[in-house]
């Protein structure tokens, strides 16, 4: 039952909006976006701001080795772990205000209004600021969320290069977040993950909150087909071996595929280099990436399997070589129900229409889910338009994801009855 004292409590949508544009300026862009590389200058710039904003109300901060930072608020008994809350603070190159951003500010919110209605948790509270969700700068993504669940090694994470060649562990220190706390030390007994849909359902369907119960399974290939250069002029149409055209089949099969297991499945080829890239020469190779998704195992295997099966039917029919590499992959997963119940209940409890959805998205929650109970908030953004500068989200959307979050927390934490 939600405690009386605390049934009516809300943040400050005001000064949550606030902070968001407060923080947009650290990397913001001519169009209204923010371009805030994880670990750049303008990333520490936001991280100082953070950390400034939590030692003024007094709360612990700590920094671990990957550049996590974690911002506690104690609890009643201090021998219970935390509850989690968090996102990140970086983003695409030409990304928005609110991917990830809205997550770690709608949680300093959270803090800084219990303090304000001097309300105690029996858990601790700690907001958390994942270290390279994006992974645009430094492959792969989720990198601090993974390194805290030891999916990746903590010295293969300091080892990733960025394309000038800097590590992850030279820009840590660069910044001066290169922590000493171990990933991992600290225990939470939940995390809730505030996020914008990236998607368009909410907004099409007009609900205010999406409560995440499942995250689609993703499956990531480097591939290569490999035929012949031969002269455009000379070369007759049947002794061709065209890498390009045999690509062509091999991406409209990928589509096929994908349209096949819709509408959960999805399938994107977003890049593909041609070689050797002359008007007068028959393609010899092609190198591309390649991406599945689907949030159901059984169909996600079948997908994979398909996929397999055509490049090898293309490879044989055109007489090239297709390698698919698979170089990434995330099983489908549920979320933790309990955690997910309790976000529903405070949606319910506020009077926001709400409904259950999956994450098409990967995210930090994501890679946390493995080791802690865990789920996610959804609230829309405009035509469900992400990594893009154009990226917009409502004041009242994002104020009641916080205020949702607020009370998920408080549930799951505890509020005491001492007083
Ligand atoms: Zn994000």
């Amino acid at each position: 039952m939600p405690d009386a004292s605390t049934a009516n409590l809300a943040i400050n949508a005001e000064r949550l909006w606030s902070n968001i544009m407060t923080t947009a300026a650290f990397g913001g862009t001519l169009k209204g976006g923010v371009r805030r590389l994880t670990l750049s200058e303008e990333d520490r710039r936001v991280r100082d701001w953070l950390v400034a904003r939590a030692q003024a109300s007094g709360y612990e901060v700590g920094i671990d080795r990957i550049g996590n930072i974690y911002i506690q608020r104690p609890g009643r008994d201090p021998g219970r772990a935390a509850v989690a809350m968090g996102s990140h603070l970086d983003t695409q190159p030409t990304g928005g205000k609110f991917d990830g951003i809205l997550g770690v500010l709608a949680g300093l919110e959270v803090l800084e209004t219990l303090d304000e209605a001097g309300i105690a948790t029996e858990a601790p509270l700690c907001l958390v600021d994942w270290t390279n969700e994006e992974g645009a700068r430094f492959a792969p993504g989720e990198l601090g969320s993974e390194v805290y669940v030891g999916h990746v090694a903590l010295e293969t994470a300091l080892a990733c290069r960025d394309a000038e060649g800097v590590t992850v562990g030279e820009a840590l220190s660069a910044i001066g977040y290169a922590g000493t706390e171990v990933p991992g030390a600290r225990r939470f007994a939940a995390m809730v993950e505030l996020h914008i849909e990236q998607g368009p359902l909410l907004e099409a369907e007009n609900l205010t909150i999406g409560v995440v119960t499942a995250a689609k399974g993703q499956q990531w290939y480097n591939g290569m087909v490999s035929g012949r250069e031969s002269h455009a002029g000379t070369t007759p149409m049947t002794l061709r071996r065209d890498a390009l055209m045999a690509f062509a089949e091999l991406a409209l099969a990928a589509e096929r595929i994908a349209s096949a297991h819709a509408p959960d499945g999805v399938g994107t080829i977003g890049m593909a280099e041609v070689s050797p890239g002359s008007r007068n020469t028959v393609p010899g190779e092609v190198r591309f990436s390649l991406e599945f998704r689907h949030p159901d195992p059984d169909h996600f295997g079948r997908m994979r399997a398909e996929m397999r099966a055509e490049a090898e039917r293309i490879a044989a029919a055109r007489d090239v070589t297709v390698t698919l590499d698979p170089i990434w992959s995330m099983e489908p997963l549920s979320f933790s129900p309990d955690v997910a119940a309790a976000i529903a209940q405070a949606a319910a409890a506020r009077g926001l229409p709400y409904r259950e959805m999956t994450s098409g998205a990967g995210h930090d929650a994501c890679a946390v889910a493995s080791a802690v109970p865990t789920a996610m908030i959804f609230v829309p953004c405009k035509d469900g338009i992400s990594h893009n500068e154009a990226e917009s989200a409502t004041l009242k959307d994002c104020a009641a994801g916080a205020n949702v979050l607020l009370h998920s927390v408080l549930a799951l934490a505890g509020v005491s009855h001492h007083d």
